[in-house]
């Protein structure tokens, strides 16, 4: 069936998760394909091995898709660029796209114009941390209540693969990066939730206000509710920014006593005062804080949105209910590896920056820290003030350690800290033994890093198993 696309010019910005899917569903509709990647590695040419065999045309590392562009131009009559998110607006080949008028879309923006006209509507989630926790919990409160759902974007099925597949939804938990939200132009979802926002990636948006105005996107359109985060002005401030359709509501989530058209925490309970009749009077209780895995006040929150955007798309409380306690959470997100001599030893390798670390360091009153990594540029200054009292100690990993210590120096310096100058792979070993040591009976030693793990591991997950591993030495 002749499509928008058939005919079509399409250059593909970078293979990998995103661009080689891209590529697949836009040439099966017809459009004639470029993909440009810069890089010309192993992985790089199997993927242009399998594009090419379908006829797809790849240019891999001549300089088109390059970050200095001496050699980029647009492809020969490209009439749409298709964008790996993570490509930075700044690169050469944008401008040019700019400057002759063609469209820069990114696989967000490809899935929502490729979605059929009776296609599920998009329950859409961004923020600085939590955002696959929170996509998590809502797929399974909506799966609780007999939805036909997935948690897609970021995570799980690919976006495209949910519009063009052949499985059919009721609706979607979308999960939103900030880069994505940037190349999604047109995208309306049905109710979105932006859960905080910290600064992150400022490298990549050039600014907070930009990051900000990238993440307030998520907004734009909603029809039925912009949740927002009450102990986050930022968050509420997106709201009001917002063109939304008529009706549309802001509904506000805190761990405070909820107010009318909020969700919140009362005696123990996760209570709605927003999808209720007579919101000035009445409150709905949807869980116990018991039923939140990890009941860390964090991921309270993250319960709270979830819960915010379904009773939005109209489920009931006994759903959330049932949903919440389903969920499990990912590895390596405060996941409890083991007690050993009366400690506990908490993995959340996946604090990757100093918004989540502030959060995870906040759920424990005592606390052996193991932190360092990457810094990416963060200070360091207010996580360490905030949590200064409830540290036992500090052992510090990794390239950019130095900044933590010092900031450790000048706000918490009756701390004990052990500096850890080695990268090799016994590194965590020590790093957990050294935490043995400072540790007390009732406290916890917690992986929370405030760092990217690329200077010593491949991925955060790498880093988290290291612990785990180094904690079952222990205990053995
Ligand atoms: P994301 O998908 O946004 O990276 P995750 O759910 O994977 O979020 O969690 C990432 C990290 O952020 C984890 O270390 C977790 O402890 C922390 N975190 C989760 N939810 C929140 C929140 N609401 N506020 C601050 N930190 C959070």
């Amino acid at each position: 069936m002749p499509s928008e696309f058939t005919g079509k010019h399409v250059t593909v910005a970078g293979l990998g998760v995103s661009g080689v899917p891209a590529a697949k569903v836009l040439h099966g509709l017809g459009a004639h394909v470029t993909v440009v990647n810069d890089g010309d590695d192993e992985r790089s040419r199997a993927q242009a091995a399998e594009l090419e065999a379908l006829g797809v045309s790849v240019r891999l590392g001549d300089g088109t898709a390059s970050d200095s562009g001496s050699a980029a131009g647009l492809p020969e009559g490209t009439e749409l660029i298709v964008t790996a998110p993570g490509w930075k607006p700044t690169k050469p080949l944008f401008t040019a796209a700019e400057q002759a008028g063609v469209p820069v879309w990114g696989d967000v923006e490809l899935a929502w114009r490729l979605r059929g006209p009776d296609s599920a509507p998009w329950l859409a989630v961004t923020g600085t941390n939590g955002k696959t926790t929170t996509v998590q919990m809502l797929a399974s409160i909506l799966k609780a209540a007999g939805l036909r759902t997935a948690a897609v974007g970021n995570i799980g099925v690919s976006l495209l693969d949910a519009v063009t597949g052949d499985t059919e939804y009721d609706v979607l938990a979308v999960e939103l990066s900030s880069y994505q939200l940037h190349w999604a132009p047109s995208l309306r979802a049905h109710s979105a939730a932006v859960l905080n926002l910290a600064p992150d990636h400022l490298d990549w948006h050039g600014s907070m206000e930009a990051y900000a105005a990238d993440k307030g996107r998520i907004y734009e359109g909603n029809r039925v509710a912009c949740v927002y985060n009450v102990a986050d002005r930022a968050t509420e401030d997106l709201v009001r920014a917002a063109d939304v359709e008529d009706g549309c509501r802001a509904v506000g989530f805190t761990l405070g006593t909820p107010g009318p058209s909020q969700l919140g925490v009362v005696e123990g309970l996760l209570v709605d005062r927003a999808f209720v009749e007579d919101r000035q009077k009445n409150a709905q209780e949807l869980a116990e804080v018991s039923d939140v895995d990890p009941p860390a006040p964090h991921n309270i929150a993250n319960a709270l949105a979830a819960a915010g955007l379904a009773r939005a798309f109209g489920v009931s409380a006994g759903a959330v209910r049932d949903g919440l306690r389903a969920f499990t959470p990912d590895a390596h997100r405060i996941a409890h590896v083991a007690d050993v001599d009366g400690v506990a030893y908490v993995d959340d390798s996946k604090a990757t920056n100093t918004h989540a670390t502030e959060a995870s360091l906040a759920a424990y009153e005592s606390i052996v820290w193991i932190a360092g990594g990457l810094a990416k540029g963060a200070t360091f200054d207010e996580l360490v003030t905030g949590a200064a009292k409830r540290l036992r100690g500090a052992v510090l990993i990794g390239a950019d350690r130095a900044l933590i210590r010092e900031a450790l120096a000048r706000h918490a310096p009756e701390v004990p800290v052990v500096d850890l100058d080695r990268t090799d792979t016994g590194a965590m070993l020590q790093a957990v033994r050294e935490a043995r040591r400072l540790a007390r009976p009732g406290d916890t030693v917690l992986l929370a890093p405030a760092c990217a793990s690329m200077d010593m591991f491949t991925n955060y997950n790498q880093r988290g198993d290291a612990f785990a591993q180094a904690v079952r030495e222990l205990g053995a």
